[in-house]
């Protein structure tokens, strides 16, 4: 690969670019599709007032993206963020076409967001942004065309007003609009923990296939918020070892295991993990690149870059976040035969119970949550062993082979719907 500058680097769409590229490369993809699947199908941008509660109107930007609609309907989350860009949005968009692929599961991608700081608005802020953001999109959202779901900065509480706003429009209730609902208007059970829980999943796979023991194997986490958090416990609970926790403002270590469960009432009644008396300070970046079998990035993108990367020791990464590892870095941790469970396998356990939301709403009669977790397993382990297939049989890095496995899916439905051109 050429040399690149580390703004390139971090360039979330450049990243996307790139392993595409790669992948469609390796499967001698025809140029028309090529064409076709590296370009977005479409991208919204709206400008839209908000009333705030001083009683002034302020004017705020909302993207939406769609990748692609070949497999099904759209499906991805909205973040409400300063530094969404619709570079960012346009990434994320893709990366969800190829993660709907790689399980199998009969939606394409899509991904949005509002330009916003969540954290310095009121409930009655956000709800009025909300509404009116999903106003400016409706035409283009609904249980057959495209599905938002909840991302950083969002959640149930936003998708319910969501729902409602488009259901005021349509004149009736539209539970399908969107998922990760509160459970009570049409949410899945297990939806919460979903991604977490694939983590672990993924997790017991590598253990199995690498065979290395879970008891005892020890896990450092980035990020503990829904999918780190649900992640660390469960896999606290199955016997793995989570020596090291991290969020924005420090971290936290102990090399004979955090009790998560301790660190959740903690953090539950404190709002943050520093001051935790079962586990040492330890900054954030030491962790990144401390001695343990596991290393789960579970906060945000770009955080395993060419700065860093040659001085991870963990055995294994399995990617919690979107995005976490930059294409040199994967050069780099392929080198150090890393083995590596990407983005979108590894965190695909929250879009698989999202679309299980999505066929409950449809069929109107919904699942326990042993059925919701089962069904989720199979598919999860199903789709692990498709990607080491993939990755054998043309001998290529795990997240090429997620690649091309999804571009081969995706490829074979256009080819045989044809191209409307
Ligand atoms: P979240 O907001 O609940 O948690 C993210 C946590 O990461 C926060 O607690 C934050 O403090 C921490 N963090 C941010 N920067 C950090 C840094 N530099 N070092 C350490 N900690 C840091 O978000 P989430 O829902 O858990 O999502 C996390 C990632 O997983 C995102 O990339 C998201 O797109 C991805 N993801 C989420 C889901 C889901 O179902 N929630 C599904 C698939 C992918």
């Amino acid at each position: 690969m050429a040399t690149v500058s580390l703004e390139q680097e971090i360039n979330p769409w450049e990243a996307q670019e790139a392993r595409f590229d790669f992948a469609a490369r390796k499967l001698n993809l025809e140029e028309n599709l090529w064409k076709l699947l590296r370009t977005p199908q479409r991208e919204i941008i709206v400008h839209f007032p908000v009333t705030m509660d001083d009683g002034q109107v302020d004017m705020f930007t909302g993207f939406r993206v769609q990748h692609s609609i070949a497999r099904g309907p759209g499906k991805g989350g909205i973040r409400y963020s300063p530094d969404v860009t619709l570079n960012e949005v346009r990434a994320l968009a893709s990366w969800m076409t190829w993660k709907c692929a790689v399980v199998n599961i009969p939606f394409g991608g899509a991904k949005g967001g509002v330009i916003c700081e969540p954290k310095k608005m009121s409930q009655g802020e956000l709800e009025r942004m909300t509404r009116r953001y999903t106003s400016e999109i409706i035409d283009f959202i609904g249980p057959e065309k495209d599905v938002p779901a909840p991302d950083m900065n969002t959640d149930s509480q936003t998708m319910a007003w969501i729902m409602d706003t488009y259901s005021m429009h349509m004149g009736h209730t539209v539970t399908s609009v969107v998922t990760g609902k509160p459970v009570n208007i049409g949410g899945s059970r297990g939806r919460v923990e979903a991604t977490g829980h694939g983590i672990q999943v993924i997790c017991d796979e590598s253990m199995r296939y690498l065979k290395m023991n879970i008891d005892g194997c020890r896990v450092v986490i980035q990020g503990f918020g829904n999918v780190g958090s649900n992640a660390a416990r469960l896999m606290m609970e199955r016997g793995y070892k989570i020596i090291g926790v991290s969020e924005l403002e420090g971290g936290l270590s102990n090399p004979n295991g955090i009790d998560i469960h301790q660190l959740l009432e903690y953090k539950s009644r404190n709002n943050t993990i520093l001051g935790f008396r079962g586990a040492e300070p330890t900054p954030s970046e030491e962790l990144m690149v401390s001695d343990c079998e596991i290393l789960i990035p579970a906060a945000t993108e770009n955080m395993i870059t060419s700065r860093n990367a040659d001085q991870i020791r963990a055995r294994v990464i399995v990617e919690g976040a979107n995005g976490p590892t930059t294409a040199v870095a994967d050069e780099i941790l392929a080198k150090k035969r890393i083995f590596v469970m990407p983005d979108i396998l590894a965190n695909a356990g929250g879009v698989t119970a999202s679309y299980f939301e999505w066929v409950q709403d449809r069929q109107g009669y919904f699942w326990k949550e042993d059925l919701v977790n089962e069904r989720m397993e199979d598919i999860l382990r199903e789709s692990f062993d498709d990607v080491i297939r993939y990755a054998e049989a043309h001998n290529v890095n795990n997240r090429i082979a997620a690649y091309m496995l999804a571009i081969d899916r995706v490829a074979y439905t256009i080819r045989q719907r044809g191209i409307y051109a």
